[in-house]
């Protein structure tokens, strides 16, 4: 993601009521924040938030919550989402590897990664989102048998995924080498730079598991 300072985008998130600068505090409490039972979905690394605003739209029986580590990013977020607001989403400014101190054992119910940066030199495997180290993570958040769907247009980065999942003991429900001619099409939600890189001729790769 490129990055640009957005003047006062701070101030903005702390003043919007989508947005939470102490979200520990909702630990376990989630669906109380959302006013229902229904379950919670996250997205990490949500970038302007396009995937996760529009499956929000679609979707107003699942909840969602939109995790992204820079502000000047999650702004233009929050915009769309000022504009059309949506009840059943919320964001959160933050680092993806403080997760288990904004939610309870078993809150979440899935989790999207969507073109997650690819940390391409080996001393920096253990920063790649769908390494085992965030795999482990996941699984303290995630109900048992929650998922995490995974795309991306980097091959090595998707071949690094499937060894991991695989290392970590998850189950590997179905995966593509080429989402948009694959089966796994049907329902399909783009994201930012899936838009960018598909319009490039990039295949996108995809995988889904399942927690241990
Ligand atoms: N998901 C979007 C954006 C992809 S770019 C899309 O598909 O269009 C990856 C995004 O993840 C960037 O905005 C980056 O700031 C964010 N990100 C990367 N590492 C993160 C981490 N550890 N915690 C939270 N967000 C992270």
């Amino acid at each position: 993601m490129r990055l640009r300072n957005v003047p006062g985008s701070r101030e903005m998130l702390a003043a919007s009521s989508y947005c939470f600068e102490t979200p520990g505090e909702l630990k376990g409490r989630w669906q109380k924040e959302f006013g229902n039972q229904n379950p919670v979905y996250i997205e990490i690394g949500m970038g302007k938030g396009k995937f996760i605003t529009r499956l929000a739209a679609s979707h107003p029986q699942i909840n969602y919550i939109g995790i992204e580590k820079y502000s000047s990013v999650l702004v233009r977020a929050l915009e769309k989402l000022e504009a059309q607001p949506l009840p059943n989403l919320r964001l959160i400014r933050m680092e993806a590897e403080n997760l288990p101190d904004i939610f309870a054992p078993g809150e979440v119910t899935g989790i999207y990664l969507n073109f997650s940066d690819p940390w391409p030199k080996d001393r920096h495997t253990k920063r790649r989102l769908t390494s085992v180290p965030f795999l482990t993570l996941y699984w303290q958040i995630l109900k048992p048998e929650g998922l995490v769907e995974f795309k991306t247009d980097n091959r090595p980065l998707f071949d690094f995924s499937l060894e991991s999942v695989e290392e970590a003991g998850w189950k590997l429900l179905s995966h593509t080498f080429d989402l948009h001619r694959s089966p796994m099409a049907e329902g399909n939600v783009m994201t930012e730079y899936e838009e960018k890189f598909s319009a490039l001729g990039n295949p996108i790769c995809k995988l889904i598991a399942m927690r241990p």
